[in-house]
């Protein structure tokens, strides 16, 4: 009965439910605070617009349930519209697959800078002298959208100069390397952030100092910056402090010193107004974000330009691999050389206590804590960066395949034997050979069944794959009659989906080994791989 109910739904070992099966973990059904306990697990939060879909649908659903679960039909229905990206969240292919251990890492770290006493909170304006000392908070977004965070995250604080690298990315986005260098230079400066100095053409050293980054604002669009803003972050949350734009402009005066420098130097593009320039820079250094939404501005500066939470374009890759380039030499004032030394990371700090930190292909970080030290860098974060980067193998000059007393959290771990029964059956679901022979190779059990007792050999011959059919029996020399929960064998499935090549294949295979003869066939089965791989 079971078998032709199943047939009759035509239900085949979809993405869907091979998904089921990896959450359900034997049962009939599954509660869905375990499917958003799992979810979250593989850090995914339940409110990414990349699962908007699966999220209402699972709300409506529940209305209709007595339990509150979800059996592999509801479960079917929820999933569908997000099967891709939760396919690939449990079948650990994020760039951090063990996410879990990894956090745990990250709280440690957290914890350890939080007893940190040191520094001064910037008090050269009363929006910055509030804030407390005690504040300190670590949010992070991977490229594919895992979160973390840890502390205050969710308190709003001005960019300051943190914002000079997003508007310089801006500024290549909209016109290219090569115009915006005719503006400002590429070397760190030697001096202080806010130094009356330029470069021996008369041009601003970098944009990371405020002189390049005053020229750099007067490059860029008032009416488009929020709109980037928005989506660097993913929508999530980013505002404006008109307090302390104010402060800003009546503290301001050696910005318009710098101004006048800059403008009596010709350094601005013709026609600029440099008065109109600089409350502009004043008002970017005010712009709002938390923590949290930082992380994911910096994640997509680690992700080539594209947002992780959106999968949207905000920025040029261009733009992007310059404004790392010049976070790593000159991001972190007077301590650049050092911290480029030491941490071997692209980053910006700011006057508010945020470090906005850039672990490329693999995460954003954003670490916030008041408290500077003398050269005007958060303390906490300075120390939340070092020990970072000597507990895993993130500095830029780590040797990845021999330096082997750092962890690297990109490396899988964790759960192999589920998820190698998952991988399993998903490539002898698509066809893909290749993956087959590089499991086989890796000397996986091709035996291996689900929940329902089926195997990749049930899987390839009912989705009519011939050529995978064919690797497993000749060169794995698999069980060709294992029976799965219903009774069926792999001969049943193929007959039954009408795929003749496979029938005939299975068929002379059967007439060619009696099943004694493939027992002790498949200890020769190493030697028949080499030749087939
Ligand atoms: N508003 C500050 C300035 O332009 C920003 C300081 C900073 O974050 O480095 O001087």
């Amino acid at each position: 009965c079971h078998v032709s109910e199943r047939r009759k739904a035509g239900i085949l070992p979809s993405l869907e439910d091979l998904l089921f099966y990896t959450i359900a973990e034997g049962q009939e059904k599954i509660p869905a605070h375990k499917f958003t306990t799992a979810l979250k697990a593989t850090g995914l939060r339940t409110g990414d617009p990349r699962l908007k879909e699966c999220m209402e649908m699972l709300k409506v659903t529940l209305k209709t349930t007595s339990d509150g679960a979800l059996d592999r039909h509801l479960f079917k229905k929820c999933v569908q519209s997000n099967i891709v990206l939760l396919t690939q969240a449990f079948r650990k292919k994020f760039v951090i697959p063990d996410f879990q251990p990894f956090c745990a890492h990250m709280d440690e770290l957290y914890d350890n800078a939080k007893n940190l006493s040191g520094g001064q909170v910037a008090d050269y304006i009363p929006q910055l002298a509030r804030f407390s000392p005690d504040l300190w908070a670590v949010a992070l977004c991977t490229v594919d959208g895992q979160r973390h965070t840890v502390g205050d995250t969710k308190v709003p604080f001005c960019l300051q100069s943190c914002v000079k690298p997003l508007k310089y990315a801006i500024a290549v986005h909209d016109h290219g390397t090569e115009y915006v260098h005719r503006f400002i230079g590429k070397e760190p400066s030697g001096l202080r952030f806010n130094k009356l100095f330029l470069n021996e053409d008369d041009k601003p050293h970098n944009p990371m100092v405020n002189a390049g980054a005053i020229v750099c604002t007067s490059l860029i669009k008032v009416s488009t910056v929020m709109n980037f803003m928005n989506k660097l972050a993913g929508n999530e949350y980013v505002g404006f402090s008109n307090a302390t734009f104010q402060s800003e402009r009546e503290s301001g005066d050696r910005n318009f010193a710098i101004g006048y420098y800059l403008k009596e130097k010709k350094c601005f593009p013709e026609g600029t107004d440099m008065t109109a320039i600089l409350d502009f820079y004043f008002q970017l250094c005010s712009i709002e974000v938390t923590c949290e939404s930082a992380s994911v501005m910096a994640a997509t500066l680690a992700n080539g330009g594209f947002c992780p939470i959106t999968g949207e374009r905000v920025l040029s890759p261009e733009a992007v691999r310059n404004t790392l380039s010049l976070m790593h030499s000159c991001g972190m004032y007077d301590f650049s050389g050092q911290f480029a030394f030491h941490v071997g990371l692209p980053a910006k700090s700011g006057v508010a206590g945020g470090i906005l930190l850039v672990v490329p292909n693999v995460m954003g970080v954003m670490c916030w804590s008041p408290p500077l030290d003398k050269l005007g860098n958060s303390v906490r974060g300075i120390q939340f960066c070092t020990d970072l980067v000597s507990l895993f193998n993130f500095h830029n000059y780590d040797n990845l395949r021999h330096f082997a007393k750092k962890l690297d959290p990109r490396r899988e771990g964790g759960d192999q034997r589920v998820k190698s029964v998952i991988n399993l059956l998903f490539a002898a679901y698509t066809g893909d050979v290749s993956a087959l022979r590089r499991f086989a190779l890796s000397s996986m059990d091709m035996e291996q069944r689900d929940y329902d007792s089926r195997t990749a050999l049930h899987v390839a011959a009912a989705e009519g794959h011939a050529e995978v059919v064919r690797f497993l029996l000749e060169a794995c020399k698999v069980n060709p009659v294992p029976r799965d929960r219903w009774g069926n064998t792999p001969m049943d499935e193929a007959v039954h989906f009408g795929h003749h090549d496979v029938v005939t294949i299975l068929r002379d295979y059967h007439t060619q080994y009696s099943p004694q003869e493939t027992a002790a066939n498949k200890e020769n089965a190493e030697q028949n791989l080499d030749g087939l791989l």
